[in-house]
């Protein structure tokens, strides 16, 4: 488990827990607007001086009773094939733990769901399924079909989860955003984010203009029917 960094608090990302996030390197997407490229670009990660797994779980130790919760994002955390014993570990420790995941890997999520490794998923849709392929720059084959499958999955689960779209202009547009929510239909929660033109994986992505707020709120209220919750965050 290659552990590139550890945020040791949070009351954001694990909705009404106090959490940590631990960033597990490498990515099986390519989004030329990831703001992560340190820990997705190999010629980035051999810089990273990763933290020990035994120093990682002393840290668990340590603050039990204090966190309640250890948020796992990336990257894309289910690529890695100790992902399981990993979660089993810091489960016995008795923390929940969420995942936060591309929706790539539905045998690693079916697995995690099985054995009752996860409490929370946060799923990324990126875009709607026919522009999939290329907004990921992912070459994994039919990656929109793995996605749906993870989706499929988290619908048939007891857990709390999440779907989250971040709204990059030229890439999601307010047809997108319909077509995401009827594919999410069924999801208890829809964040739309938006795009940040912050250190992006494609550095011609910094240039782009975020959506104004006005145009957040336009495309909230088109995916809004379709769920429970929904808001801009
Ligand atoms: S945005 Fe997420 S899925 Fe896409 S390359 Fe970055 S870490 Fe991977």
């Amino acid at each position: 488990m290659f552990i590139a960094a550890l945020q040791k608090t949070t009351l954001l990302d694990y909705p009404g827990r106090l959490a940590c996030i631990v960033f597990l390197a490498n990515c099986n997407f390519k989004c030329p607007f990831c703001y992560s490229k340190e820990i997705v670009l190999e010629e980035e990660i051999k810089n990273i001086l990763p933290l020990k797994e035994g120093d990682f779980f002393d840290f668990l130790k340590k603050r039990k009773g204090k966190l309640e919760a250890v948020v796992i994002c990336g990257g894309e955390p289910t690529i890695n094939p100790t992902l399981l014993s990993f979660c089993q570990e810091i489960k016995s420790l008795g923390y929940k733990v969420k995942l936060d995941t591309n929706g790539s890997n539905p045998v690693m999520v079916k697995k995690l769901l099985k054995e009752n490794l996860i409490d929370y998923v946060a799923i990324d849709l990126k875009t709607s399924k026919e522009k999939y392929q290329k907004l990921t720059g992912s070459l994994i084959k039919n990656v929109a079909e793995k996605v749906n499958q993870t989706l499929s999955l988290l619908k048939e689960s007891k857990i709390d989860w999440e779907v989250r779209t971040t709204c990059v202009p030229g890439f999601i547009d307010k047809e997108d955003i319909l077509k995401i929510a009827q594919w999410a239909k069924g999801a208890p929660k829809y964040y739309l984010q938006n795009f940040r033109p912050q250190k992006t994986l494609d550095p011609a992505f910094e240039k782009v203009k975020p959506y104004s707020s006005q145009e957040m709120e336009e495309m909230r209220q088109i995916a809004s029917p379709f769920f429970m919750s929904c808001d801009v965050r």
